[in-house]
């Protein structure tokens, strides 16, 4: 039986994901497979998922502009998808659609960050996460407070949308929420940094959301965003000797949990990290 895989979205033609889950079908040995593009526009949600249904779909994954709405149409929701009231993930399970699991990314996340640091996440360790976007701040902060870790702050421009992030780790793991002014000046307490605006993404590649004057060397600078791949702050964290973590590892990592969910295998992907960033740089 073929494996058909797809995403749903809009604007979705310059996706990577076909191509990388083009690598994991390969790896997995599912000659055959397929994961396709389904664009459609806000209002062609209704079409885009009967042209699915049609085709029998496995599984797919949801991007701008259905990850919120995408919940009306489907059967079940998974825990975390009923608290962030996103779905970035739905597997089809006997028929029925149950949607939810890698959520905005933040699960993908942890997963790269221990792949390159196996030791970094403990009981001990302080984040600070720059950014409160609900595009990927939100699902990252929820993943990396349920390690129970030392604490996760979080700095953004607008500190009312940081508030709203704290009751997702109330539970599990301290945090405050800081101007950029003062995460800057206590800097040096943090294990792991983590870049989550779009501050520094092509085309405005010299802007730097904060300056690392006061960075320990030891800490992990780590920007999601991956056009480009040597990010301006990435390149500052390596001229004040910090240690660095690329943004296109979640996106790889993002998949890899996606298609365990779809079909039930884990698949080695460490050696993709290269293979993507050579992709990303055009090479
Ligand atoms: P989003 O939901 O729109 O969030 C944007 C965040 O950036 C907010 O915290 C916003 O602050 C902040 N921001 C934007 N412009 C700013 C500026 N000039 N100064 C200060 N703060 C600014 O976006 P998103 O969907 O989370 O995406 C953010 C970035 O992550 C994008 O570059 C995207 O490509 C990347 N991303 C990467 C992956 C991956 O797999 N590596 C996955 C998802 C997203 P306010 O709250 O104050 O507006």
């Amino acid at each position: 039986m073929t494996l058909k895989l797809g995403l749903i979205g809009h604007p979705i033609s310059h996706s990577l994901s076909p191509w990388i889950h083009a690598k994991f079908i390969d790896l997995a040995g599912l000659n055959g497979g397929e994961y396709k593009l389904y664009e459609g526009n806000p209002n062609q949600l209704p079409d885009v998922l009967t042209q699915l249904k049609q085709n029998k779909i496995d599984g797919f994954n949801v991007t701008i502009p259905y990850k919120q709405v995408v919940l009306d149409y489907l059967d079940e929701l998974d825990s975390d998808a009923e608290i962030l009231g996103a779905v970035n993930t739905v597997v089809n399970q006997h028929g029925k659609w149950k949607g939810g699991y890698s959520t905005d990314g933040g699960e993908g996340y942890v997963r790269s960050i221990i792949e390159s640091f196996p030791s970094l996440l403990n009981k001990d360790t302080s984040v600070l996460i720059l950014g409160a976007g609900g595009g990927a701040a939100r699902g990252i902060y929820r993943a990396l407070v349920q390690k129970r870790l030392k604490r996760v702050d979080i700095a953004n421009r607008t500190l009312d949308k940081a508030k709203e992030l704290l009751p997702l780790g109330k539970d599990f793991t301290p945090s405050e929420v800081l101007t950029f002014h003062t995460a800057e000046k206590n800097l040096s307490q943090y294990d792991l940094i983590v870049q989550t605006t779009s501050v520094g993404m092509k085309p405005k590649v010299q802007e730097q959301i904060i300056q690392l004057d006061n960075i320990r060397k030891d800490t992990v600078v780590s920007d999601i965003v991956y056009q480009p791949i040597m990010t301006k702050i990435l390149q500052d964290a390596k001229v004040h000797g910090a240690r660095i973590h690329h943004g296109h590892a979640m996106l790889l990592y993002q998949g890899q949990l996606a298609f365990e969910k779809w079909t039930g295998k884990k698949l080695d992907v460490s050696h993709l990290v290269d293979e993507l960033e050579d992709k990303l740089r055009g090479e």
